[in-house]
């Protein structure tokens, strides 16, 4: 798949000349033309894996979690990916978001129904705490269908100098159903 993502002007006052590991929360509850919540999925690794400034790209398995805001809505289907990217952090949130647009994002209501949510979640041992961007994700110890893929890419992973194991919801599956290993 094409992004028509613009990569130049990658650099930010967290620029890193290397490789960095990333992990990148992946969500979609709506099907739409471009296709269902595990296409969406699929298209945005797809994208992750064509782009120059990303490798080794790893994927979770899919999940299906119950929806945090309303619940008169479909399930999510939920992954997380990790790769090594020579972008920024706010240029990696640029093609985030990019991927987001490409999904026709369709924001219908707070914590409601979205073909495509992509969040960084973790950008090596970055701790970024801008209007724009807080990484750690603000959110991810507080999601098991973040912290339970999460953990079956990354079991060593500390986050915040505490073993992801020692998080309470990375062996948590209330609401979660593991569906393929795609
Ligand atoms: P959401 O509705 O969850 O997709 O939130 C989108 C907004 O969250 C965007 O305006 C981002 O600038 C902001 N944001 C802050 N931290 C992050 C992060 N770690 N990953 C993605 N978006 C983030």
């Amino acid at each position: 798949m094409n992004t028509h993502f613009d990569a130049s002007d990658n650099n930010d006052s967290y620029d890193y000349a290397a490789w960095v590991t990333c992990y990148v929360g992946l969500g979609s509850n709506l099907t739409n033309e471009l296709g269902s919540p595990v296409e969406h999925l699929q298209q945005a690794v797809a994208a992750m894996q064509e782009q120059e400034y990303i490798r080794a790209v790893r994927v979770s398995s899919y999940y299906a979690s119950a929806p945090m805001g309303p619940q008169d809505q479909p399930d999510f289907i939920n992954a997380v990916a990790g790769f090594e990217t020579t972008f920024t952090a706010f240029k990696l949130l640029d093609f985030c978001q990019a991927l987001e647009q490409q999904a026709k994002r369709a924001r219908l209501r707070h914590w409601g129904e979205r073909s495509l949510d992509v969040d960084i979640l973790l950008y090596g041992d970055a701790q970024i705490s801008e209007t724009q961007l807080t990484v750690p994700h603000a959110g991810l110890h507080e999601r098991n269908f973040v912290l339970i893929p999460l953990r079956e890419l990354a079991p060593e992973l500390i986050i915040k100098g505490k073993p992801i194991t020692d998080y309470p919801l990375s062996h948590d599956w209330k609401g979660l159903k593991l569906l393929s290993n795609d």
